[in-house]
């Protein structure tokens, strides 16, 4: 089967692209292997920088009528410690709200069917290889296999999975390696525009209020903190454990769950990968996880990941995709784009995650941001929570606003 583009995966990323490009009148294959809607590790907050591409999508009323209260203050919640400041305002976007990923990754991929892409799903993709001027994808479902065929490859299936795409990571086992746990709670107590970093001894995670009076709550732990609390509790369950250190580490976390009712189980992942990572490499196009990651600390993956399918569908629009050396000039100035983008905050999550991960470092920022509420607005700042689409495409890279309408 033949296609302008294939993508490899339908989460945020995946389906961002799919959508815009299936409405430039691409002929898009989107390969999706788990069924729809299934829950995700992810705090689920989107920024309100990624607002305009939600909006352009065409799901903007839909996101606006279903996703939590906004977001108009964070906090650190660490030990005894409850701070709060005021999130800064993205500029004529307002604030971030959360939404499960059950529903935002089910909105996504139904629209871009609506779009025309050509969904398979459940399939995995198992195979990207040269096949003269374009790519042959071998895919498979439990009971079937198919080649698709397309000049464009998108690979947007995450980072926390390893497998035989050479666009995947290998799976690493190290004691430092982050876990990432995830569960719902309902009647929780959290005032409903507050965004609490939770800090606590080996980890950092989450919580903010989603769709339908959900709690989303989301963490990061290592492994080997992880390992030491089973330990200590003669056995039991990771999630068990990671439950109990929150709740006896955190006072805040005490006061928001400590009698809401969990909702379904806890869910867990990883380990997480953060960094930058290749945009474009033999002919292949990296998008969201894929070609980078921010710690979870700064909540800004899936915006990333919306974001990224955005430049790229905005380079791929310009080309003819059937020529190599377009594809590689398109790449190339996707990669450009994608680093003036994010790279800052990147950069600025993991100097945060590494204060927090360390217990002198978790000291000094409670004690700096206690003096000083407004180090919680500047961080929000810093990682990219003001930053759109639109103002990075004026100020730095000389493209125009987002074309779609
Ligand atoms: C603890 C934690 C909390 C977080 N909280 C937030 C938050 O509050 N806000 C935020 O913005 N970000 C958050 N993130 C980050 C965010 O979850 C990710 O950055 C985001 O999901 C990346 O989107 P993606 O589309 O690149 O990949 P994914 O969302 O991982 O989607 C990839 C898709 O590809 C599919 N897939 C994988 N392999 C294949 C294959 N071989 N063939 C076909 N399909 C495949 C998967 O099933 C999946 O549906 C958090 C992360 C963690 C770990």
């Amino acid at each position: 089967m033949s296609f302008d583009a294939i993508i490899l995966g339908a989460g945020p990323a995946g389906s961002t692209a799919a959508i815009v490009l299936a409405r430039r009148g691409f002929q898009v294959a989107l390969v999706e292997k788990a069924e729809f809607p299934r829950r995700k590790v992810c705090g689920e907050f989107v920024s309100a920088t990624s607002l305009a591409v939600i909006d352009r999508l065409g799901l903007g009323s839909t996101w606006r009528s279903l996703a939590g209260p906004e977001v108009r203050r964070v906090a650190l919640f660490s030990g005894e410690r409850v701070v709060t400041a005021r999130m800064p305002a993205a500029h004529g976007a307002g604030f971030g709200r959360a939404l499960g990923r059950d529903v935002l990754d089910d909105l996504l991929v139904q629209e871009a069917s609506r779009a025309g892409a050509t969904l398979f799903q459940p399939f995995r993709a198992t195979g990207v290889r040269p096949s003269g001027d374009e790519s042959a994808v071998t895919i498979a479902s439990r009971d079937e296999e198919a080649t698709l065929s397309a000049p464009v490859v998108i690979a947007a299936h995450g980072s926390w999975e390893p497998g035989g795409l050479p666009s995947q990571l290998q799976k690493t086992n190290a004691p430092s390696d982050l876990l990432g746990f995830k569960a719902h709670f309902s009647g929780a107590r959290l005032e409903p525009d507050l965004m609490p970093l939770l800090v606590f001894p080996g980890g950092y995670g989450g919580m903010v209020w989603a769709d339908r009076g959900r709690l989303s709550l989301s963490l990061c732990i290592r492994r080997d903190a992880l390992a030491a609390l089973r330990k200590e509790a003669g056995g039991g369950s990771a999630s068990d454990a990671v439950h109990r250190h929150l709740l006896a580490s955190c006072r805040g976390v005490r006061a928001a769950i400590g009698e809401a009712q969990l909702q379904g189980q806890w869910l867990a992942a990883g380990p997480i990968r953060p960094g930058m990572r290749a945009r474009y490499r033999d002919d292949v196009f990296r998008i969201g996880n894929v070609a980078g990651e921010s710690h979870p600390v700064i909540a800004e993956g899936i915006s990333m990941a919306m974001q990224s399918a955005w430049h790229l569908a905005e380079e791929l629009e310009a080309i003819d995709p059937a020529r190599r050396a377009e594809r590689d000039a398109a790449g190339r100035r996707y990669s450009r784009r994608w680093r003036a983008q994010f790279g800052a905050r990147i950069l600025a999550a993991s100097a945060i995650a590494g204060l927090a991960l360390r217990p002198a470092g978790a000291r000094l920022m409670g004690g700096a941001i206690e003096a000083l509420p407004a180090l919680l607005t500047l961080g929000a700042r810093l990682s990219g929570k003001t930053k759109t689409i639109a103002e990075m495409s004026n100020e730095r890279v000389g493209v125009g606003r987002m074309r779609l309408s």
